[in-house]
């Protein structure tokens, strides 16, 4: 839950998910339907999908054990080199480092390189008997995470009171490295065409093409350079939203009709008991506006 989500956002989720499925063999028997439902919000659903179908690799294969090497954990769905050496530290202590986003500014900092110019695995190689003297590898792995995100932060590092200062050569250096920036995709517009009919239901389908998007409920949707000059729909609203690490300009239409295409299949706006992406609920509260 914690990839690419912020922890106050993440707590009440992970509570509700620990409340309802308190062993591995629980979740295991849950449904994709079921856990997308839980999920619902916080985005990146894929991290779910995962977690489910790794649940199920778990108790059918391992006696519900996570695997003691990197190999055998880097099989599991959606855990790479990052989460693998995550959980070797953390679950079993064993020497690692969790390659995330904060860690690998630290170490750029450090030496004052540009991080897509380090070579991280040789890096980490190079200098494996220094950060390995440690028989704390558990603490260790989380301690370097935290210190990315709280003193050697992406904006005002906090050197002044950092105890690695006197060898950093970032805080010594006159000339500093650039942070790297996020890159956001800027301006893409998308046309959402909304087909509703007069018992409150909208239009949603799973097949699109979106890429970031994919198996989402959404409705008819497409990139697109200028708007839509189609007397059919009505253009109800005009906003913006950001989807990773995408900027969206979106223009949503509507019409009513009873008339759908047969990828389509009718969902109340108002009830809802399936999952349905944040993305689309905000389409339901503008939609919801028309009644
Ligand atoms: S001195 Fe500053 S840049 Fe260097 S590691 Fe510490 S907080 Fe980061």
């Amino acid at each position: 839950m914690l990839q690419q989500t912020q922890v106050n956002t993440v707590i009440p989720y992970f509570k509700r998910f620990t409340d309802k499925f308190k062993t591995l063999k629980s979740l295991s028997r849950s449904s994709e339907k079921k856990i997308l439902k839980l999920w619902e919000g916080l985005g990146y659903y894929r991290r779910a999908r995962n977690l489910l179908l790794t649940s199920k690799i778990l108790v059918n294969s391992h006696d519900s054990k996570l695997p003691k090497t990197i190999k055998e954990i880097k099989t599991l769905p959606g855990v790479g080199d990052y989460t693998a050496n995550a959980l070797l530290s953390l679950v079993y202590n064993k020497p690692g480092i969790a390659l995330d986003g904060n860690v690998k500014r630290v170490f750029s900092r450090i030496i004052n390189k540009k991080e897509n110019k380090i070579n991280f695995d040789k890096f980490i190689e190079i200098n494996k008997k220094k950060f390995f003297i440690t028989k704390r590898n558990s603490d260790f792995v989380e301690a370097l995470m935290e210190f990315g995100a709280l003193i050697c932060k992406p904006k005002d590092p906090k050197c002044n009171i950092c105890s690695l200062n006197k060898n950093c050569k970032y805080f010594n250096s006159s000339k500093k490295i650039k942070s790297n920036k996020n890159k956001m995709i800027k301006n893409k517009n998308f046309d959402v065409f909304c087909y509703i009919n007069k018992k409150k239901q909208i239009a949603l389908t799973k097949k699109n093409n979106l890429g970031f998007l994919n198996h989402y409920s959404l409705p008819g949707i497409r990139e697109t350079r200028n708007h839509i000059k189609n007397k059919n729909w009505k253009l109800l609203k005009q906003y913006k939203k950001s989807i990773s690490n995408k900027k969206l300009n979106i223009n949503l239409y509507y019409k009513f009709s009873n008339k759908i295409p047969p990828s389509f299949n009718w969902y109340s706006i108002e009830k809802n008991k399936e999952f349905i992406p944040t993305f689309t609920k905000k389409i339901f509260k503008q939609v919801s506006t028309l009644f």
